[in-house]
């Protein structure tokens, strides 16, 4: 076991100590890569010290443990802000959880459970300054730090480019965030791009079309207009727009993914419930990411990445993929200038 998602229920201080002491076994074992620890604060609101607890815990290992709390919770990192935009218990109203801007108080197996694939995100822009993401700059494009959740070279952007076009030369790429991958497949290979993604903070990026709304919404209501291929970069957790693709039947599909297990089930990745009772232990037989009918890895590199969920982690681990129904020739021909971050060791 390398790695896993431990989900801890307690209602009281007492509880939570003994379900921690619980998981520290598995914590601390030496070959641990990553650990998600996820606690349902429901009884647990407002009492400071279980956000100290847990932070604690997750503290004892920062490079492997990741944890959040919630941000109506007294503790959280920006609680005196935004704690008061918060609506809890009720979840499912906050402007918070509709924006997918926080998981809720920890009580779901399935992230943002409470949400329909046609709920609307709300205004995310209405909120304080402090809460804006910053959006493009021409430095994103020419500086040594790509704001990216994986770091693509030019040679990964070059074959990415020439299998949409034997495609057809349309791409979609979904959850595309700040639009920077998007914007270097349309400015350095000339393909047809939309980014589409629920963060309507971020400008279109020059030559790429963006859609702002829920993924599975957008798609549905283009349903007419369908590209010759698909980009997922970091899938959310579990289902890795897995009906989407089977949707839109796409020629290629480009895949990018935490090798570590985060950003999907896979082999070897455990899940672990834990209360005060004792844990119980959950494994997966299946890679989320395997068995795409139709769609064989035609090539596969690996790639330098950022993950978010391990506070100040980067240069991790990831997969690039590239699927497609007929077989690709990824050969180019002509020189290609690597990009300014190449060989950088702190991407962001
Ligand atoms: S989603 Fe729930 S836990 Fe998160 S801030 Fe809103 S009310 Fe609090």
């Amino acid at each position: 076991m390398t790695s896993f998602w431990a989900r801890l229920r307690a209602d009281s201080l007492g509880a939570l100590d003994a379900a921690l002491a619980h998981l520290a076994p598995a914590a601390a074992l030496p070959a641990l890569r990553r650990g998600l620890v996820q606690v349902d604060f429901t009884a647990l609101l407002g009492v400071p010290e279980a956000a100290d607890r847990v932070r604690a815990f997750a503290a004892r290992r920062p490079d492997v443990l990741s944890t959040w709390v919630p941000q109506c919770h007294p503790g959280a990192p920006q609680y005196d802000t935004l704690g008061r935009f918060a609506t809890p218990p009720d979840c499912t109203a906050c402007v918070f959880y509709r924006g997918r801007a926080c998981q809720g108080l920890g009580a779901e197996r399935v992230p943002f459970g409470g949400l329909t694939a046609t709920d609307a995100p709300p205004a995310l822009q209405a909120l304080p300054p402090e809460r804006d993401l910053h959006a493009l700059t021409a430095e994103d494009f020419t500086g040594s730090r790509p704001v990216c959740y994986w770091r693509p070279e030019r040679a990964h952007i070059a074959a990415i480019g020439a299998a949409v076009r034997a495609a057809g030369g349309t791409l979609w790429d979904l959850g595309a965030g700040n639009g920077f991958l998007a914007a270097l497949l349309a400015r350095d290979e000339g393909l047809s791009v939309t980014a589409i993604d629920q963060l309507d903070t971020y400008p279109a990026p020059a030559g790429v079309a963006r859609r702002v709304g829920d993924v599975r919404a957008v798609v549905s209501a283009t349903d007419a207009a369908r590209p010759a291929a698909v980009c997922i970069s970091w899938p959310p957790g579990g289902d890795g727009f897995r009906d989407v693709v089977q949707r839109l039947r796409p020629a290629v599909l480009v895949l990018a993914y935490d090798a570590e297990g985060f950003c999907g089930r896979r082999r070897g990745h455990a899940e672990v419930e834990v209360d005060a009772g004792g844990a119980r232990w959950f494994t997966h037989a299946a890679d989320d990411f395997a068995g795409l009918r139709g769609l064989p890895r035609r090539a596969c590199w690996s790639v330098t990445t950022h993950q978010d969920v391990v506070r100040g982690r980067s240069g991790g681990s990831g997969v690039l993929e590239i699927r497609s129904r007929a077989p690709l020739s990824l050969v180019v021909d002509h020189p290609l200038d690597p990009y300014p971050w190449e060989g950088s060791k702190t991407p962001r």
